[in-house]
């Protein structure tokens, strides 16, 4: 590896059902942010199905181009498992039992009271120039082999293991010379063009990079800076954090992680204040959002969910049904989404409108939202202008 360039890594996530979408790739996501933070760059990523042939194929590409091959997935017993088998076929070097492993992989089975069967000694198999990966969680551990300049790793692919065995990994890693640091303005009640626009002196610079990216619920704004040491790459990430935030204030709700559902019952908790909630075209979808919040037990009271009470779109009928979820369930507010439900579902396009009100025992706010698309599409955003409603309302000092 050359001392001056950046680490480079690579991700190569084995298993049929990727292909054919029936999981979604979520591991590689991960491990990406976690090379991000260790300063390791990441050019290439690849969805390979189970077949030996395949895999060794997106290897070969791999150690052609970067320093770190990592493998996850297709470390189980059976014999669609074979992320092993493509590796130690790629090293050209055969496999043997290694009887300490194999000896604890029993033991885990004797554990939970279950006899190991024959396949899983495919598990306690390596090659010469790996060492195990240990898995406290699981019957796979991983491997990493570290030959010709390149390490190679293969993960197990179940999530919750494959993150353990990663933390192992990572033990093992050389040092990246490289620091990269990040920072996300996130924005909403701005176009993306209009936004580029208002930015563009800061998306032409090299260094740090400004990325516009469009999400769901409005518009992200991505600062990065790699160098050789963390506090240089912070200082300029942070320098243009802050003049950028000058720029887009009035837009700017949150940053990093941060959600407009979040902002907003962490306002609510900071000034003592509850919220209760009616619902009755988006089927409980605004109370979903509202619990996915870590603290949303602060400051949340409860919902309403009544599919046929105010279904008209009025703003009279969203004012009366805030009112009465904020008094029946003794809130601060009352937050409601009213509307007509959609009497065709199975429609792709529909029009639907909501109404939308915040209450609380004497101020009053209001929002309409009229949009066609899938009723998937129109609840999520009925949901997220209510949620946005909120935040505004808030953030107006009242
Ligand atoms: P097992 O012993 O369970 O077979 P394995 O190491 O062989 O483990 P896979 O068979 O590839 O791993 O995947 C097992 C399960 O792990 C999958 O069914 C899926 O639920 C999950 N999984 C695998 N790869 C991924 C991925 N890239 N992202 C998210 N989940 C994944
Ligand atoms: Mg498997």
């Amino acid at each position: 590896m050359n001392e001056n360039k950046p680490l480079v890594a690579e991700i190569i996530s084995v298993g049929t059902e990727l292909l054919l979408g029936e999981i979604a790739d979520t591991n590689s996501q991960y491990l990406s942010r976690r090379l991000r933070d260790l300063g390791i760059y990441i050019y290439h990523k690849s969805v390979v199905g189970d077949n030996k042939a395949r895999i060794i194929s997106e290897i070969k590409n791999a150690a052609a181009r970067s320093d770190i091959i990592i493998l996850g997935g297709g470390l189980g017993p059976t014999e669609d498992d074979l992320t092993r088998d493509a590796l130690a076929e790629y090293l050209g070097e055969e496999m043997y039992l290694d009887e300490a492993m194999f000896e604890e992989i029993k033991a885990m089975f004797l554990c939970r009271q279950r006899i190991m069967p024959d396949s899983n000694k495919k598990q306690a198999m390596i090659v010469p120039s790996a060492d195990f990966l240990p898995n406290p969680v699981g019957t796979a551990p991983g491997w990493i082999a570290k030959k010709n300049g390149k390490i190679f790793i293969t993960l197990p692919g179940p999530p919750e293991e494959q993150k353990r065995v990663w933390h192992e990994a990572e033990q093992r890693l050389p040092v990246s010379k490289r620091h990269i640091y990040c920072r996300t303005i996130r924005t909403s009640g701005i176009g993306e063009s209009h936004l580029a626009e208002m930015i563009k002196d800061y998306t032409l610079l090299e260094d740090p990079v400004v990325g516009i990216y469009c999400r769901d619920n409005g518009i992200d704004v991505r600062i990065s800076s790699a160098s050789d040491c963390l506090n240089e790459s912070k200082i300029k990430t942070e320098a243009s954090v802050e003049k950028l935030s000058e720029i887009l204030k009035p837009f700017v709700y949150g940053y990093d992680e941060e959600t407009i559902g979040g902002v907003a019952l962490k306002k609510l908790a900071e000034s003592g204040e509850s919220l209760a909630v009616f619902e009755n075209i988006t089927e409980g979808l605004l109370t979903d959002n509202i619990m996915r919040e870590t603290h949303w037990k602060s400051a949340y009271k409860g919902t309403l969910i009544l599919p046929d009470a105010f279904t008209d779109v009025s703003e009279k009928t969203a004012i009366k049904a805030a009112k009465q979820a904020r008094k029946q369930l003794s809130a601060d507010w009352g937050l409601a989404i009213t509307g007509i439900p959609n009497a065709e579902p199975e429609k792709t396009a529909s029009k639907i409108t909501a109404a939308i009100a915040l209450a609380s025992s004497d101020i009053i706010f209001t929002a309409f939202t009229k949009w066609a698309g899938t009723p998937e599409m129109v609840k999520q955003r009925a949901v997220r202008t209510a949620l946005n409603l909120l935040r505004d309302s808030l953030e107006a000092g009242r």
